[in-house]
């Protein structure tokens, strides 16, 4: 599998990396994970409030459109957070503005030193920053062990972070946007055209087998229920997935999300005290099933 563009064209010379020691390149590796957690929590705190005021952009827009009867105030202009995307503006403390410095920007460390409080105003920093940290440092420089060769470990690494980001912002918002998604597929696809975990046919068989199952599913549980049963996004996450996994192993993570997902709603009603029977997101169980049945086919775990 290693006749694929990265090492016929030799475009890096990594052999003043290879020549670390191997602890130096996991330390290295591990900082670059933690660092990329940082930015997941930022993508995670941002997209939804990206994707808020391209709503309120867009019914600002249809009520001017169609001679203005009154906006809601909900979506009033004054709401809306100017020009925030992923870069900008810097990250400030979602209570007071205060504009964050490096200082308390280094992952987990940062959280601990200032004991879960933000510097000036001493509002609670959720325990989500450091934990995505950690999970993020600890996986990619797991991946980076695990798989064979460089062009593998980076791929998998890449195909981790999304995930991650996916599991924990569908979570959390029940939003599983396409800006996600697709780099997944198109990530997948190009794996699978380098040869770099399977060969281009099995790529593009999963691509297609994950997205139209789901998207049946769906389709037949609207037809029978009438209404949405599934997210609108997890055909394209499965589809990204099944692009670097091909058919079969697509089938175990559905199966393995739809235990995972049971298991959680099991769980769920033991444990809360309310009753509840809202809806859940099912982008979570199959990032994980799939990022596990990816480890899987690779001999990883
Ligand atoms: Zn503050």
């Amino acid at each position: 599998m290693n006749n694929n563009l990265f090492n016929s064209l030799n475009i890096l010379d990594l052999s003043v990396w290879y020549d670390l020691p191997l602890s130096l390149q996991y330390i290295v590796v591990l900082i670059f994970g933690l660092c990329a957690g940082s930015f997941i929590n930022v993508v995670i705190y941002r997209l939804p409030l990206i994707f808020e005021n391209e709503l309120k952009e867009y019914i600002e827009e249809q009520t001017k459109q169609e001679g203005g009867p009154c906006i809601p105030q909900e979506f009033g202009i004054k709401d809306k957070k100017q020009n925030i995307s992923l870069s900008k503006p810097s990250s400030a403390c979602g209570n007071c503005g205060y504009m964050l410095r490096w200082y308390d920007n280094i992952p987990i460390l940062s959280w601990i030193f200032l004991k879960a409080k933000c510097r000036i105003c001493h509002s609670k920093i959720s325990i989500q920053y450091p934990v995505v940290e950690l999970i993020s440092g600890i996986g990619t420089l797991f991946c980076y062990i695990a798989f064979n060769y460089i062009g593998q470990s980076f791929f998998a690494i890449l195909l981790f972070w999304l995930l991650l980001t996916i599991t924990i912002l569908d979570a959390k918002t029940q939003l599983l946007p396409n800006e996600l998604s697709q780099p997944l597929i198109f990530l997948g696809l190009f794996c699978g055209w380098q040869n770099i975990f399977i060969d281009a046919n099995t790529a593009i068989a999963g691509f297609l087998f994950g997205f139209f199952i789901l998207w049946i599913v769906a389709f037949l549980f609207k037809l029978i229920r009438g209404y949405e049963g599934l997210g609108s996004g997890d055909p394209y996450l499965l589809s990204g997935i099944g692009a670097f996994i091909g058919i079969d192993y697509t089938l175990y993570t559905i199966f393995f999300a739809s235990i995972l997902g049971i298991f959680f709603v099991i769980c769920r009603k033991i444990f809360m005290s309310k009753d509840i029977y809202g809806a859940i997101a099912f982008g979570p169980f199959i990032s994980i099933s799939g990022f596990l049945v990816f480890l899987y086919v690779n001999h990883v775990i």
